[in-house]
């Protein structure tokens, strides 16, 4: 079956949907996204994505496509036209079409478009557990803005796949402050740590959600940020995103991490985001 696109106002085939050669989203990265899980024909956290966009448009002065209401719609029908029960959901805002000139144009309009692919959430591939590898954080000063400027993180992610691991761990000032498409995490003593929100790194909603299962369950969590070191003498490691929710991390650097399986804190974890996502019989 086809895929549908969405771009400013027209619903088109994948494969003929286009964006213009002056789109500041091609142009100059001028743009920011989300991408949210699609699970039994529901958007998860959809609320909370919404938010976050606003908070990225604001972070850049990005004017809204159209009103949320309208957004819902949009991706409601993006949904509906696609005939996918479980899917990942694209959707970018560019600050719209203008003669190339980096500052802003007098008058923008800015652009949405949305995509919609086939995905399994929580497939048994990865519930093993994956190994991580690190790099330096190349990335600019507002990690906490979803922007579309993600070239530092597509280099992580190839080192990641020429060392055949599943993610990379990014470090800034020797701590690891994020994965290039996931939030890191280590355990220790039954107590959990992440990086502290900061412009260093992405507020994951997963991390969001995550943090009140926690609190809910007496499970501790300290938002503090841990050196690669504490990775290799962790209990136990993960890293959290919408696209693969609470993933074990058994191996980092090349080092076993733990008992180099999936440890308790984390399938627990994972076990309540699954909840969550599914409710208990999911
Ligand atoms: N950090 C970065 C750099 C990311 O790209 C992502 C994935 N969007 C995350 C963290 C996790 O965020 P979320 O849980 O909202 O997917």
């Amino acid at each position: 079956m086809s895929r549908v696109a969405y771009v400013d106002g027209c619903y088109s085939d994948l494969r003929r949907a286009t964006v213009p050669i002056e789109d500041r989203g091609l142009q100059f990265a001028d743009s920011v996204y989300e991408v949210i899980a699609l699970v039994a024909g529901q958007l998860v956290d959809f609320d909370l994505h919404l938010a976050r966009l606003k908070r990225s448009r604001d972070g850049l002065g990005l004017p809204a496509p159209m009103t949320d209401a309208g957004l819902r719609v949009v991706l409601g029908e993006v949904v509906r036209r696609n005939r996918l029960r479980d899917g990942l959901l694209y959707l970018q805002v560019t600050r719209g079409q203008a003669p190339r000139g980096h500052a802003f144009p007098a008058a923008p309009r800015a652009s949405l478009m949305v995509t919609l692919r086939a995905w399994t959430p929580f497939p048994g591939s990865l519930a093993a557990g994956v190994p991580v590898v690190s790099t330096d954080d190349l990335r600019w000063r507002r990690c906490d803005l979803k922007t579309t400027g993600l070239l530092p993180n597509v280099l992580a992610k190839q080192r990641a796949h020429e060392a055949d691991a599943f993610e990379c761990w990014m470090v800034k000032a020797g701590v690891v402050t994020e994965g290039a498409s996931s939030n890191a995490w280590i355990v220790r003593d039954g107590s959990v740590h992440t990086h502290p929100l900061c412009d260093d790194v992405l507020g994951g909603i997963t991390r969001e959600v995550l943090l009140e299962l926690a609190a809910a369950n007496d499970i501790e969590v300290v938002e503090r940020a841990f050196r690669p070191a504490d990775v290799e003498t962790a209990d136990e490691a993960f890293l959290t995103s919408t696209s693969s929710f609470v993933v074990p991390v058994i191996a980092f650097d090349g080092s076993e991490v733990g008992t180099g399986a999936p440890g308790p804190v984390t399938c627990r974890l994972r076990d309540l985001y699954r909840n969550h996502v599914s409710g208990p019989a999911g």
